[in-house]
């Protein structure tokens, strides 16, 4: 029997049981993580868990039709099959841009689209495993009332979701008017307590934090590391979509920085068990206004201290005071990891350019694309080498930002990819002619 504990992860000497209900180590107040032991994972050879997760791969019921669970020896291995709550997140395809890749002088650029998921983004990842966890504490006798989370759109719709498929009630802290339309539904169509609050999402992190202090107020934000174990899988997902192999590069978006967080986790535990021998390298990308990590980076990771983050395209990004910065910190020392940032100009062109071939990328994508773009040009990242792009959440959520993107209608944003509609009367001559007109003009697509 494995027994995965809490630890700290600023490395004191403290830990707890996955059934209590704590977020800091007593001892430090720093962040914890999931430990397992390492005699479980030793307990096979790396091809012994690649023969065990391709095999599963095929499931089209039961846990292991989860992307997440079919990893469960390494999510949650000590909980119960039967208090698993799955939306099938996970198994998620790993996209190639060829023509983006061969513009950028890459050899290969790949998009993990973690958005093609039961809510649209990757919050499904980690949302099952907390939902889950908080299901067995509910059935073992814990009193937890509700979940409650602070989102910047995804991590509510997430929260919603898997909470009411497990029947448990949950609470969402929303700024109010800074997330999508989309976003914003979600949540409401799935019961949720819908709090929006007029401030910013670090304003309403706060608050989350200081209701949570009430035990049975159980925080789903991604400081806790429930979350992480389960967004980890993206890393077990990429390699065996690249066949064990470690890309070159790996470009994710960063906010709040959970996930740069889990997919290190992911890729170091790849490597430790055997799977894959050597590790890529990671750049987070951020908007340029809401770019904490890429000043942090710029000073030698000196200086950590949160800025005020202005309003972004990219708005599940907008986090000036990011909560796992000292983790994601970590992360790109051992990974050999930079932080870059994006234009709103240069993100908008990027999830266009994107979608030219066959993508519907969400500002956040694009301001993955838009880094990768960056680093290429610059030649961090070599040429030739083989690059793959989180995804985060998929572009219907954003319909906003696609609409007035090819209407020229965002602010500062000069559209090199607009497509606008052609009007027409319904005339089969006018049309023709149009068509002959349109279909005959040289396109290009740079
Ligand atoms: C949550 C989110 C992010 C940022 O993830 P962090 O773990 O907060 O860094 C990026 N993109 C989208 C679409 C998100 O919902
Ligand atoms: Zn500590």
């Amino acid at each position: 029997m494995n027994a995965s504990r809490f630890v700290c992860s600023e490395g004191c000497d403290f830990s707890a049981l996955l059934d209590e209900v704590v977020y800091r180590c007593a001892r430090c107040g720093g962040l914890l993580q999931v430990a397992h032991d390492p005699a479980w994972i030793a307990q096979r050879s790396g091809a012994e868990w690649r023969a065990l997760f391709e095999a599963r791969a095929g499931a089209v019921r039961g846990v292991h039709a989860s992307g997440v669970w079919r990893h469960k020896e390494w999510i949650l291995p000590d909980l119960p099959e039967e208090d698993v709550i799955s939306l099938g997140e996970g198994r998620t395809p790993l996209q190639p841009l060829p023509r983006m890749a061969r513009a950028m002088g890459l050899g290969e650029l790949h998009l993990k689209q973690c958005g093609i998921s039961a809510t649209g983004s990757f919050k499904d990842l980690g949302m099952t495993v907390l939902v889950s966890q908080v299901r067995h504490m509910r059935r073992i006798g814990r009193k937890v009332r509700a979940v409650a989370c602070a989102s910047t759109g995804d991590t509510s719709a997430a929260l919603a979701a898997y909470c009411a498929a497990a029947e448990i009630p949950s609470v969402v802290i929303l700024p109010r008017a800074k997330i999508s339309v989309s976003q914003l539904v979600q949540p409401i169509a799935n019961g949720a307590v819908v709090l929006s609050l007029d401030t910013d999402f670090d304003g309403c992190m706060q608050i989350v934090q200081a209701l949570t202090a009430d035990p049975t107020l159980y925080l789903a934000n991604s400081m806790n590391p429930l979350r992480l174990e389960g967004q980890k899988s993206v890393a077990l997902e990429i390699g065996h979509q690249l066949v064990w192999e470690a890309p070159d590069w790996i470009v994710i978006p960063g906010g709040n920085l959970g996930n740069v967080t889990a997919l290190g986790m992911g890729l170091k535990l790849l490597r430790d068990a055997g799977l894959i021998d050597r590790l890529p390298r990671i750049a987070v990308a951020q908007a340029a206004r809401a770019s904490p990590l890429v000043r942090a980076f710029r000073t030698g990771f000196v200086d950590l201290s949160p800025i005020a983050a202005e309003p972004t395209l990219a708005s599940a990004i907008q986090i000036g005071n990011p909560v796992s910065i000292r983790r994601a910190v970590r992360v790109l020392q051992a990974f050999g990891g930079v932080a870059e940032e994006a234009t709103e100009e240069e993100l908008a062109n990027a999830a266009a350019r994107a979608d030219l071939e066959g993508a519907f990328a969400d500002p956040h994508t694009g301001v993955a694309l838009a880094v990768t773009a960056r680093l290429a040009a610059r030649k961090v990242i070599a040429p030739g080498s083989r690059v793959v792009v989180v995804s985060t959440a998929h572009g219907f959520k954003f319909p906003d930002f696609k609409v007035r993107y090819h209407q020229r209608a965002l602010e500062g944003v000069d559209s090199h990819h607009a497509n606008a509609p052609v009007e027409l009367p319904a005339e089969v001559g006018a049309v023709r002619e149009a068509l002959a007109r349109i279909l005959d003009r040289p396109r290009s697509i740079g």
